[in-house]
C-alpha cells in the first residue's frame, strides 16, 4: 500500500498555498488531517502530481473564533478539538452530538472539520449537520475570496463548489436562535463505521410546544446531504405528539430515494430514514420539555 509518486509541498503561508494550487490546479490535492486522502492515495484510488500539506500554516488556522452571533471554524481545526471545547459545544451542541458518531477518537484527533466538508462523503455526518445550521463556506484562491451558502456547497458524491485552485479557508455558522434544540441520530452496523443513514435536526418550539421552525437533513441516502422538506412542513405548527411523529416518519420515508449497495437495500435505508426522523424529533421534544421545566424551577 504505497501511493504513486507526487511532489510534496509544505508551505507555511496562505499565499504560498494558494500559489501552489493556482500553479498545479487539477494535479494538486490539499492535505489537512489525511484521514480520507491518505487511504485514497495509498490504495491508489486517487493519483496526484502535487500534495499541498497545509499543516504548517499558523495557529490562526487551527483556532475556532467564537463571537456572540457566529462561530468560525478555520481549515485546520481538528474534529477532536471541537468535541472537547465546552464553549463550542455550548454554542453548537449539534456538532458534539454528531462528532461522537464520526469514526474513532484516533481518526478525529487528526481529521479536520473543513477536511470532512471538502471531502463531502455522502454518508458523512458533518455535511448533514451544516445543512440544518446557517453555514457559510469561505473559499480562497489566488483569484480572491468568495463565500458559498451551504445549500450550494455540496453538489454530488465527493463533489463540492470548490474549484481545483481553491482552499476551503473556513466555515462560519450563525448561532441558532435561542430555544433551538438539536439532535443527531444515525445507525451504523459497527460503532465508528460510516452509517447506513443519519439524521440531523434543528428545531425551535414555541411556548405551547408547537414547532415554530424546523430543519431536518439526512445523510447516506442521496449523493449530497438531503433536506427533508416534506417532513419539515408536516410538523410545522404542530406539537410533536405521536400522530405528528408518525406522519413525519411517513413523509421522510416517501421523500428519499436511496440507492441499494452491498451494505443495505434502498428499501431498508428508506425505512431507516423514517425511523431516525421519528426518533430524532421525539428526542427534540423531550429536550424542549426538559428545557422549559428547568426554566420554571
Ligand atoms: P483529508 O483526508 O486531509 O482530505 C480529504 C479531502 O478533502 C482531500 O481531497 C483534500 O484535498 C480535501 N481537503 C481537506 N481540507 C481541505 C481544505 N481546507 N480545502 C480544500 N480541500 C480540502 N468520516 C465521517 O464523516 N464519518 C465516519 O464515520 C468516518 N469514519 C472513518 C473511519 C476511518 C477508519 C477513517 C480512516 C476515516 C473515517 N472518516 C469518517 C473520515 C474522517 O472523518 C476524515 O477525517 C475526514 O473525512 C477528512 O478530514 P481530513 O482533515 O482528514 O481531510
Amino acid at each position: 500500500m504505497k501511493p504513486g509518486r507526487f511532489t510534496y509541498h509544505a508551505p507555511t503561508r496562505l499565499e504560498e498555498v494558494l500559489g501552489l494550487l493556482a500553479e498545479h490546479g487539477d494535479e494538486a490535492k490539499v492535505l489537512a488531517g489525511g484521514q480520507s486522502l491518505m487511504p485514497l492515495l495509498n490504495f491508489r484510488l486517487a493519483r496526484i502530481g502535487h500534495l499541498v500539506d497545509i499543516n504548517r500554516l499558523g495557529t490562526r488556522f487551527s483556532a475556532p473564533v467564537i463571537e456572540p452571533g457566529r462561530i468560525t471554524i478555520p481549515a485546520l481545526v481538528r474534529q477532536r478539538h471541537v468535541e472537547h471545547s465546552e464553549e463550542l459545544l455550548a454554542a453548537l451542541p449539534l456538532l458534539g452530538q454528531a462528532l461522537r458518531e464520526v469514526a474513532h477518537p484516533q481518526v478525529r484527533n487528526r481529521g479536520t472539520i473543513c477536511g470532512s466538508l471538502a471531502h463531502a462523503d455522502p454518508a458523512a455526518e458533518l455535511p448533514a449537520v451544516m445543512s440544518v445550521l446557517d453555514t457559510t463556506f469561505t473559499l480562497a484562491s489566488a483569484r480572491g475570496t468568495r463565500t458559498v451558502e451551504v445549500a450550494d456547497f455540496f453538489q454530488f458524491h465527493w463533489t463540492t463548489a470548490l474549484e481545483p485552485d481553491e482552499l476551503l479557508l473556513e466555515v462560519t455558522i450563525r448561532r441558532p436562535p435561542p430555544g433551538t434544540v438539536t439532535v443527531f441520530r444515525e445507525f451504523a452496523t459497527r460503532r465508528g463505521d460510516f452509517a447506513l443513514a443519519g439524521v440531523a435536526v434543528a428545531c425551535r418550539l414555541d411556548d405551547t410546544g408547537a414547532v415554530a421552525d424546523c430543519r431536518i437533513a439526512a445523510s447516506g441516502v442521496a449523493p449530497t446531504p438531503r433536506r427533508l422538506a416534506a417532513a419539515e412542513s408536516r410538523i410545522l405548527g404542530s406539537t410533536l405528539d405521536p400522530e405528528t411523529l408518525a406522519a413525519a416518519e411517513g413523509a421522510a420515508r416517501a421523500e428519499v430515494d436511496p440507492a441499494t449497495d452491498i451494505h443495505a437495500s434502498a428499501h431498508y435505508r428508506r425505512r431507516l430514514t423514517g425511523v431516525l426522523v421519528k426518533r430524532a424529533l421525539a428526542d427534540a421534544a423531550s429536550q424542549d420539555t426538559e428545557r422549559r421545566e428547568a426554566r420554571q424551577v
